[in-house]
């Protein structure tokens, strides 16, 4: 009989046990409840608990699945037995991998540690990483941030003792005008998604997006600006203009919290030009306007008995002279060659946009002020009643740093947050813990001559803050210390080292040859490094007189067969995330928010059916095996027997102070600071893998002068001081080196560097034309050529993924369609597309959101054909394209340009200018629909899976005697 009501079950359980950790589709780190069943992945969903995301999953998390499943995971260790790029390999023990790495890392370590060049990629444990260098003893270590955005972190850090994404965050409850600058779906997916649907579902609120292209978070902006790529600087300097015209500025802000007041020596040619004036005690000085003297800026203000001054010439007791870093602001922005006239073709924006973002941004700062009824204590001890907040927010990355002028473009837009006095007060931008720091932070690099001895670790961490030449990483001589010439006069604040260097610099024995080059996690033999083909031809290149590779040693690490696995001798394979620990430290790189610290774990929810370990586990045992100090006992054990999760629980950087700062103390009861406590990864567990501190609310704002939090931030080690924290408008650093290229100090620059030095190093912000445009024809390549990142894909990671490639297969060339009209092309044409460095050919498509001469396309989907274990006909190989192809690691050689054959990279930072592309196009002849360049399609390595020609997943889940499919039953 059929039954007298049909049942659907709406809910059905999908699965047996949850495990939580935390994803890592994409650099976010949300939280994560990975749903198993019979042991296996079943299903995964965002943690709502979680503080970075509230439970929500974008698809790139929930596509977790296909990452843990896909048929591109290694297997086993590998070593190579044909020449390199044939991968042909064989699988060897780990033991067998291990001692053949340890072998030669040891003789290396013995003889001279610099011929170890370790670097990175997006990996998340880069305290360890940075650690385990300096132990080592090798200066020549660095993740992917010069690669990335190392002028949003130096320029925030050295301005504001902050920066944007990771160490800040908009105050998305509160603001009323929010500005974001070169974002398209990059860093902070999840929050940023949040927190634009919280702005956009208040009212009086507006959401402006400065971006040559229209996608992504642009694509709701309520106003979209389409600047010309490479000009962000100047629209900013124009707003800053006309804020300093109309008197819009907040001189309060300015004084209590910046340099302003501070005195600039005005004695041009004088071996202190330039530089603050100051007292015996070395403290800055200011002018008081009351008592007519010279007085210690430090001391508070505004006070009964002080009254800085701002503009003016002072001439003091003993002769000197100076003026007010404002004065000096005031006076070069005022300037009509920053008035919006003045820059509106050059930007692409008119004058009276810009006019009206002034504007707007001046009547949100201050006719729309927020007060909160919370109580507070500044620095001084001065109690306020009120928290007081001028609602303006503004958000940068990609699209600003990855220009040879993206430093200075970053300081400007901290220059118009601090003249709107924005910054961690209600609405502004706010610091996420452990920032703010002092500008610039701790520590200064190591990796002089004197710190890199023989089986000696270094003294300090390879990569710092320098505030004068006398920190750079230079021989007697000038030449640099690093191999990517970092910290060197040719980079000087390289704060996240030249990881797109060190190759070409490793390949031409420049400054000197290398041994051993290690990476993990950065596919340098595709999309992450620039001129593409020319690296690969480098990671092969054999010496004549000696028949062996220029690059003598590469061992490379990485969970998946990507095309830089075929260019080692050594590979160890890696886990994928959901079967290892992981420790998202406050060391490194937190999950931190505006409201308190925070951090958090990965713990193995499936266990690996492959011979594969995490590389962290590796690192730890190499550590061990070659009796680094820090990772081995007096008798000579390893100090971490127990691995990765011993090291996270035992492991202190300083007393106390450990990767993990949730439940510390034997006993558990203590935040941020205690000893070791053995149980501590339990209880992270038990709370969904995270941990944090919520700040009460008397330390929510105004952390770089709010006493509480001060005192808060000492006691946890994140501050040498207590002492308020001064945003830079003017930077003392920048001058120091301007100052060598005068000729003044000890230590002067080589002389083809003077005059880069003496422009670049200027101590206000400055704009400049992007140094590859500067050297190219306009006539000759008429057209900027940028990538954007689509909402589903990070890196290459997420182009092999096989529920992510259903939504890029391929990437087209985006083009205006008036672009596109005047060029002859239609929507799916293909055409080639030329730089001063090579050419490429590509499918292209038309579109209206974007900016009229800039061309566009995803990043990194374009993959080599047989990398990845795909096969060899699929999309990405065939039609999917590198814009990489096109973009030199070195400038164009012009007669009178600049920076001849010098790194294509921004002088200050050495941050890859991959942003500044030139290019131009012209129609393809009909002929095959490929795209060009094509290389040999690359073997599939030893261990690698079958791939099946459809990859299913769920079938077997499917409740019995239910639909399924004919042929599977
Ligand atoms: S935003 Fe990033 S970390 Fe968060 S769920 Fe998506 S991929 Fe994972």
């Amino acid at each position: 009989m059929p039954p007298s009501q049909e049942f659907v079950d709406t809910s059905p359980k999908v699965s047996d046990e949850i495990k939580y950790t935390t994803c890592y589709m994409c650099a976010c780190r949300c939280g994560i409840k990975v749903h198993l069943r019979d042991g296996q992945l079943r299903y995964i969903e965002g943690n709502p608990d979680h503080p970075v995301n509230k439970g929500v999953l974008c698809a790139k998390g929930s596509a977790g699945i296909m990452q843990h499943l896909s048929p591109a995971r290694l297997s086993a260790p590998l070593k190579r037995v044909g020449p390199r790029g044939s991968g042909e390999f064989v699988e060897i023990s780990w033991e067998e991998a291990l001692q053949l790495a340890t072998e030669r890392l040891s003789a290396i370590r013995a003889t001279d540690p610099r011929k170890l060049a370790f670097f990175t990629g997006r990996d998340q444990s880069q305290s360890l990483t940075s650690y385990w260098a300096a132990q080592f003893g090798t200066p020549n270590h660095a993740a992917h941030g010069g690669f990335c955005s190392v002028n949003m972190a130096a320029a925030g850090l050295y301005t504001i003792g902050g920066s944007f994404w990771e160490f800040g965050e908009p105050d998305w409850e509160h603001t009323r005008y929010f500005m974001m600058f070169g974002v398209a779906e990059d860093h902070d997916s999840n929050p940023i998604k949040m927190g634009l649907g919280r702005l956009k579902t208040r009212e009086n609120t507006k959401y402006v997006s400065v971006n040559p292209v229209r996608t992504g978070y642009s694509a709701i902006a309520d106003e979209w600006i389409g600047i010309r790529p490479g000009t962000d600087g100047l629209f900013v300097l124009a707003l800053v203009h006309e804020l300093l015209r109309t008197h819009k500025i907040d001189l309060d802000f300015l004084l209590r919290y910046t340099n302003a007041a501070w005195l600039v020596r005005d004695e041009p040619g004088h071996a202190e030009d330039g530089l603050f004036l100051r007292d015996v005690q070395g403290h800055p000085l200011a002018w008081d306007r009351n008592s007519e003297t010279a007085q210690s800026a430090l001391s508070p203000v505004p006070s009964l008995s002080r009254s800085p001054a701002l503009s003016g010439e002072y001439e003091l007791s003993d002769g000197r002279r100076g003026r007010p870093a404002f004065d000096l602001l005031a006076r070069r922005y005022l300037a009509e060659e920053y008035a919006p006239n003045a820059v509106a073709e050059r930007t692409g924006i008119t004058a009276d946009t810009m006019r009206r973002i002034a504007a707007e941004l001046a009547h949100a700062a201050f006719e729309q002020q927020i007060e909160l009824d919370i109580a507070w204590t500044d620095w001084t001890g001065r109690k306020h009643n009120k928290m007081i907040g001028r609602p303006v927010a503004m958000h940068a990355m990609r699209g600003i740093s990855a220009h040879s002028n993206g430093f200075h473009t970053c300081r400007a837009i901290h220059l118009l947050q601090m003249l709107l006095g924005s910054i961690d007060c209600p609405g502004g931008f706010r610091y996420k813990a452990p920032f703010p720091r002092p500008c610039p932070p701790g520590p200064k690099p190591s990796g002089k001559p004197a710190d890199v001895k023989p089986n000696r670790p270094m003294p300090g961490p390879p990569l710092g803050f320098v505030s004068g030449p006398e920190d750079l990483l230079i021989e007697d001589d000038g030449t640099p210390c690093r191999i990517d010439k970092g910290f060197s006069w040719e980079f000087p604040l390289a704060a996240h080292g030249l990881m797109h260097m060190v190759i070409h610099n490793a390949w031409a024995a420049d400054p000197y040859p290398i041994d051993t080059l290690f990476l993990y996690m950065a596919n340098m033999a595709w999309n992450s490094s620039m001129n593409s083909a020319g690296t690969i031809r480098m990671l092969t290149d054999k010496d004549p007189a000696t028949g062996e590779y220029k690059i003598p040693n590469i061992i490379y690490s990485d969970a998946y067969a990507s095309e830089m696995v075929s260019y080692a001798d050594l590979v160890l394979p890696d886990t994928t995330y959901l079967e290892r620990w992981d420790c998202i430290s406050l060391l490194d790189r937190p999950i931190s928010s505006a409201h308190g610290p925070g951090d958090s774990i990965r713990q193995p929810v499936l266990q690996p059916d492959r011979d594969v370990r995490p590389f962290q586990e590796v690192l730890i045992d190499l550590g061990a095996r070659l009796g680094l100090p820090a990772f081995v006992k007096d008798n000579g054990s390893p100090r971490y027997p127990g691995g990765y999760t011993d090291y996270m629980v035992n492991h202190q950087r300083l007393p106390g102070i450990g990767p993990l700062a949730g439940w510390r103390g034997v006993d558990g009861d203590q935040q941020g600071r205690g000893e070791p406590n053995p149980r501590q990864l339990e209880k992270y567990i038990a709370n969904g893998c995270f941990w944090k501190h919520d700040l009460p609310a008397n330390q929510l704002y105004f952390k770089h002068a709010n006493r509480d939090y001060l005192n808060y931030a000492h006691s946890q080690g994140w501050i040498p001081s207590a002492q308020p924290i001064i945003m830079q408008l003017y930077s003392e650093p920048m001058q120091r080196f301007r100052l060598a290229a005068q000729g003044h100090g000890k230590l002067l620059p080589p002389e083809h560097l003077k005059s880069r030095i003496a422009e670049y190093f200027d101590p206000l912000p400055i704009w400049y034309q992007p140094l590859e445009e500067s050297a190219t024809d306009d006539q000759d390549f008429p057209l900027h050529a940028i990538t954007q990142r689509p909402a589903a894909m990070y890196h290459s990671w997420g182009s092999q993924n096989a529920w992510l490639r259903q939504i890029h297969g391929f990437n087209c060339l985006y083009l205006h369609r008036d672009l596109a009209a005047e060029l002859g092309l239609v929507d799916e044409d293909w055409a080639f597309i030329e730089s001063h460095h090579g050419q490429i050919k590509a499918q292209i498509r038309t579109m209206t959101g974007c900016q009229k001469n800039t061309v566009w396309t995803w990043n990194a989907i374009g993959k080599r054909r047989g990398a990845w274990n795909l096969d060899p006909a699929a999309a990405e190989g065939e039609k999917g394209f590198l814009l990489n192809h096109l973009i030199s690691e070195l400038l164009p050689q012009k007669n009178g340009g600049r920076g001849d054959r010098m790194s294509n990279s921004d002088p200050v930072t050495g941050q890859a200018a991959w942003f500044d592309l030139r290019v131009k196009i012209r129609k393809a002849e009909a002929g095959e629909e490929q795209s060009e360049p094509q290389f040999e399609p690359l073997k599939a390595v030893a261990g690698l899976r079958s791939r099946p020609g459809i990859l299913r997943f769920g079938e077997k889940f499917l409740p019995r005697n239910s639909w399924r499919r004919k042929d599977k039953a």
